[in-house]
């Protein structure tokens, strides 16, 4: 076996700076073999959306060419992940293999797998957990408990902890002779991606973390709900994929400082608290986190309310405009996440997890921890202290989006009508109703919240 030759074995940490991986990886000197594996367990497991499978592609390509340019190269293979990474590491020589710890079940099992598979061939597994999470699971922790149930304690904790400096990239890699690799797959190649999906990869990612630093930031704190303004970082598929780093993104908004910044911050830790939640209780990706004994409608029981839900014609504007921006881009804006999810599980009753899969089924930053969760949280089975608050689409329609203009921009059918109008069009009377072709109310919004209110009153 070969001392002098390592693996990497990339996942959602598709970057080439602040890596720690690669950077212990090729510490003395060592070669190495930067290697994705197109997992079919991911796809099995109906995690391999087209609008994800493109943003990877353009990931794996600015990989390979960041790579290039330092003398190296990526190493793609498909199959079984832990078969794949056991040949490379035997063909390579290679006596370890480097990986970036993950949160998910899938991830969990996976880690275990290939330590247990690389020790049976006297080759080390080194897992590295400061990579995906700025605080890894486990770093903070109440006293009573292997993980923090709720996120303000959790907050003031993970403020206090002490980052790791980011890492550079590295200069040169230098990868051994005679790995082969297939041909990287192109986002030409898949189909049925969203027309407005943004590009993935790590130089993209850089570039749009720059223009945020020096413009957004700055006013997030007051303009992160306002749905027209369109006032978020877009940061959270570089995010996911690993494109960014999140320890290098709290460390440069804090040095830029102010409210803006900090609010950014305070993001970037629900996002380490859900997966400190998901680490720790990996079942939550499907199981209530905590019930409250729902007997929700179903595909079968609520088949006609879901589809409309899907297809944005609920006749509630501001939803349908979300659920429209979601299928056109790939990506919805955080506030019409919350508006589509209160309304599907708590004006609807529907299942939180039809929802999620429909979102996992579209999102680009589709994220087993964020996405779950956050289902969880609004359908008030999940980490809300305030469980059974319901979302009026209208009056927060009427506060985030003053003007109508998110809801003109994603719902053409209302465009021409003036403000007040734009949130209720089931207000408009003979001809100004006519003249909108736009469906009615698939609920009444207080027949809505009663049937809520009973179902969580009987639970
Ligand atoms: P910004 O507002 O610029 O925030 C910066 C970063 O902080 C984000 O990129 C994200 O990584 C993190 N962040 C922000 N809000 C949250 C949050 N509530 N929970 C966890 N992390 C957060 N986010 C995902 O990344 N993947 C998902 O699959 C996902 N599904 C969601 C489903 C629902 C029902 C809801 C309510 C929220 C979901 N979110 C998800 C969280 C949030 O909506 C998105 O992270 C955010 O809208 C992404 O836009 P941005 O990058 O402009 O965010």
């Amino acid at each position: 076996m070969n001392v002098n030759v390592s693996v990497v074995l990339f996942t959602a940490d598709l970057r080439l700076h602040d890596h720690p991986p690669l950077r212990a990886a090729l510490d003395g000197g060592r070669q190495v073999v930067p290697l994705f594996v197109r997992d079919r367990g991911v796809t099995e497991a109906g995690y391999g959306a087209p609008n994800r499978l493109a943003f990877l592609a353009d990931c794996l390509h600015d990989l390979d060419a960041g790579l290039r340019e330092r003398g190296g190269r990526l190493v793609v293979r498909s199959g079984d992940v832990v078969d794949e990474v056991v040949k490379v590491a035997a063909e390579a020589d290679a006596d370890e293999v480097h990986l970036t710890a993950d949160v998910s079940a899938y991830a969990q099992h996976r880690e275990a797998r290939l330590r247990r598979a690389l020790e049976a061939d006297g080759r080390r597994l080194h897992v590295h957990d400061t990579v995906a999470s700025a605080v890894p699971p486990g770093t903070v922790t109440p006293s009573a408990s292997d993980h923090f149930a709720v996120f303000t304690p959790y907050y003031r904790q993970w403020a206090q902890q002490p980052l790791r400096d980011a890492l550079s990239a590295p200069r040169a890699v230098r990868v051994p002779d005679g790995v082969g690799s297939e041909e990287l797959p192109s986002r030409a190649g898949v189909t049925g991606v969203s027309e407005g999906l943004a590009r993935g990869g790590e130089a993209e990612g850089r570039r749009r973390w720059a223009n945020w630093l020096r413009g957004g930031i700055a006013r997030y704190e007051e303009r992160h709900d306002d749905l027209a303004g369109d006032a978020t970082s877009r940061l959270s598929p570089h995010l996911h994929f690993g494109t960014l780093s999140p320890v290098e993104l709290v460390h440069r908004a804090r040095r830029a400082g102010g409210p803006g910044a900090e609010a950014f911050v305070r993001q970037l830790a629900w996002r380490d608290f859900h997966r400190q939640v998901l680490a720790a209780r990996p079942g939550a990706a499907r199981a209530d986190y905590r019930t409250k004994h729902d007997r929700w409608r179903t595909e079968r029981t609520a088949h006609d309310d879901i589809e409309a839900w899907r297809q944005g014609r609920t006749g509630y504007p501001v939803v349908d405009a979300a659920m429209r921006q979601l299928r056109h881009e790939g990506w919805m804006h955080n506030r019409g996440r919350l508006l589509a999810a209160s309304f599907l599980t708590k004006t609807l009753y529907v299942d939180w997890r039809v929802g999620a899969r429909h979102f996992l089924d579209l999102l680009v930053d589709g994220d087993v921890a964020n996405n779950q969760l956050n289902w969880q949280w609004m359908a008030g089975t999940g980490t809300d202290t305030r469980p059974n608050r319901v979302l009026n689409p209208v009056t927060q329609a009427k506060r985030y989006d003053p003007d109508g203009a998110y809801v003109r921009r994603w719902v053409p059918e209302l465009a021409g009508l003036p403000a007040p109008a734009v949130h209720e069009p089931w207000r408009l009377r003979g001809l100004d109703r006519a003249a909108v072709d736009y469906p009615e109310p698939v609920v009444d919004l207080s027949d809505g919240l009663a049937r809520f209110r009973r179902a969580r009153e009987r639970g």
